[in-house]
């Protein structure tokens, strides 16, 4: 397990600055740097970098947190891959607890693994840009509007016809046969002992991981070859699945759309290689493609990382119907709001890009329409309006329904209803009263401290060790019922930092509201730092001074009290220190700082 030791001296080591500046651009605003936000779309900057404090906060949107956190945000990566990430740029080495020698055995497979699918990747590449055989994926590429610079953006690459070419590359490069099989690009025939081509007379596609390594292909045949040869070959073929390879956790593309998918807050999910490319090559970015899989909910899972809105170009046809209803149920699942877009005028995004260009796809974009509206229709328009039609969509659509979030189901209720000539009671009927949220869900709160409490906070968060007598000092209930509030306080004033205060938050509203605070202009110097904190806690402590005293009035003034001397002189006593320290506190909190 990594300690909380470890994690802290990388912090202290990573310029945070430095690292947000590589993807966002920041310009200096007083202790601050300042930038458009990576995490929403905006024109006014609204993206606050603190480097002294290690952390980022942007007031658009909310997001924020230390410079571990934003790696993982902006690459998709895990904590511990976003540590490891982020150690290796300042030479610090992240020790892992022992590997047993079989993970030590199967780590080192996977990164030979890497290393072939690596050299194949480089031998595509090179075939198709430069060797005299790349010509005929040149021209074809040519034909498909596909220019070499984006070629080259993608990493595509071709194979010429022939059984071994690969394989014999790989050979000289001393790369064992066996690994080369294993990697999924060279396949071995069991009669003869022989190896051969796993991709041939093939446009190659790299399918990278999320950090840009190759680890499988993707090969579309060229009509030429297609049309000569004897045994009709799949037009286009995928890599086998591999140790370093698995399908329904790949979307092709990621790797390169993941900037322009946080920028432009949404994926759209298109279905075949030369769909992405294209739509690349015409400036819509945010693209990745399924490339013959299914959706899953782990595809969903890092599209969720990075947006929760997504808009799914699938075939129009019955197929592709049922796919959009089953990636449907994913969608809501995963809450992600899913769109669907049926391009009119021509088969296929790549071809609509070619055609009309990209302005004319963000246009189209427009109608895109809900997905759920969409399965919900056509399973009304299938099912006809006989009475057995549309007992027959209800039927279909009553799982679908009951998945939906509140305010969705009411309104999609409401047009089925409309849909089918029936009454909403009717269909809300069919759903089982149960299954019918309450569209009165209350949002979640938004907490907001006092401003007494806000200033607490930034001297705490700025000046920490001046404050921390004062503060430790007070009773804790006095300053706020909030337990996470507390802690937090109490941590800051024993020396932790606040990027390891608000990354050990859970409550989203009470970590905001630190960032917050902490990226507020100077509201002390530090010289009066300890006043302001007297002041402010003395504020605090008066109510509760109040509440005691007139506890104290009501039992002296009891009837138990009147008839016993000690116990009321007693009383009286406390009551005149609550009385002089009230005093106190009211010249003291009514002294300007
Ligand atoms: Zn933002």
């Amino acid at each position: 397990m990594l300690s909380r030791q470890v994690v802290e001296e990388l912090r202290n080591r990573i310029e945070i600055a430095e690292v947000i500046g590589r993807s966002v651009t920041l310009r200096r605003a007083g202790r601050n740097l300042l930038g458009l936000c990576p995490f929403h779309n905006e024109k006014t900057p609204s993206f606050n970098v603190i480097p002294d404090k290690g952390i980022y906060h942007c007031f658009g949107c909310g997001a924020g947190g230390d410079v571990i956190s934003f790696v993982q945000k902006t690459q998709g990566l895990s904590f511990m891959e976003a540590v490891k990430e982020l150690a290796g740029t300042v030479g610090m080495v992240i020790e892992d607890r022992e590997l047993s020698p079989e993970e030590h055995r199967r780590i080192a497979a996977k990164a030979d693994l890497h290393d072939v699918a690596e050299a194949a990747a480089k031998y595509f590449e090179e075939t198709l840009m430069v060797r005299p055989e790349g010509l005929p994926g040149r021209e074809y590429l040519k034909k498909r509007g596909i220019s070499l610079d984006t070629a080259r953006k993608y990493r595509m690459g071709y194979t010429p016809e022939g059984w071994d070419r690969l394989a014999t590359f790989l050979q000289r490069q001393h790369i064992p046969m066996e690994l080369a099989v294993r990697a999924g690009v060279v396949k071995r025939n069991d009669r003869t002992g022989s190896f051969y081509d796993a991709f041939r007379g093939r446009i190659t596609f790299v399918i990278p991981d999320e950090k840009g390594k190759p680890i499988a292909f993707g090969g579309r045949i060229l009509p030429e070859i297609e049309k000569r040869d004897s045994n009709p070959t799949p037009k286009y073929l995928n890599s086998s699945e591999s140790e370093i390879y698995e399908k329904s956790k790949t979307l092709y593309g990621l790797h390169w759309a993941r900037n322009a998918i946080q920028r432009n807050d949404r994926v759209i999910l298109v279905e075949g290689y030369f769909d992405a490319v294209s739509l690349w090559q015409s400036g819509v970015e945010e693209v990745v493609a399924t490339c013959g899989t299914a959706l899953t909910p782990a595809h969903l899972e890092k599209i969720r990382r990075l947006s929760r809105k997504a808009v799914a170009l699938f075939d129009s046809d019955e197929a592709g119907m049922r796919a959009a209803t089953k990636s449907m149920e994913l969608f809501l699942d995963a809450g992600v709001e899913a769109r669907r877009l049926d391009l009119q005028g021509a088969k296929d995004p790549d071809e609509y890009v070619q055609k009309y260009g990209g302005p004319a796809f963000e246009e189209a974009l427009k109608r895109a329409e809900p997905l759920v509206e969409m399965v919900v229709r056509r399973t009304v328009e299938k099912e006809g309006s006989s009475a057995e039609g549309r007992v027959r969509a209800l039927d279909s659509l009553a799982p679908v329904l009951r998945k939906l979030p509140a305010m969705l189901q009411v309104q999609m209720v409401g047009r089925v209803a409309g849909w089918l000539g029936l009454r909403e009671e009717d269909v809300l009927g069919r759903l089982g009263e149960r299954a019918v949220a309450s569209p009165t869900t209350a949002a979640p709160s938004r907490w907001l401290p006092s401003k007494e409490l806000s200033h607490l906070l930034w001297l705490v968060i700025h000046y920490p060790q001046q404050v921390a007598p004062e503060v430790m000092q007070t009773e804790p209930g006095w300053i706020t019922d909030r337990e996470d509030v507390l802690e937090a306080i109490a941590a800051l004033c024993s020396g932790n930092s606040l990027p390891d205060v608000v990354s050990s938050m859970v409550d989203g509203d009470a970590s905001t509201v630190l960032r917050k605070i902490a990226v507020q202009p100077a509201l002390y110097e530090e010289q009066h730092a300890v006043g302001a904190a007297r002041q402010i806690l003395a504020k605090m402590e008066l109510p509760q001074l109040d509440s005691q005293i007139a506890a104290i009035q009501l039992q002296i003034s009891s009837p138990q009290a009147l008839g016993d001397s000690s116990s009321t002189l007693a009383l009286a006593t406390k009551m005149q220190t609550l009385y002089a320290r009230k005093v106190a506190l009211a010249a003291l909190s009514s002294r300007r700082a």
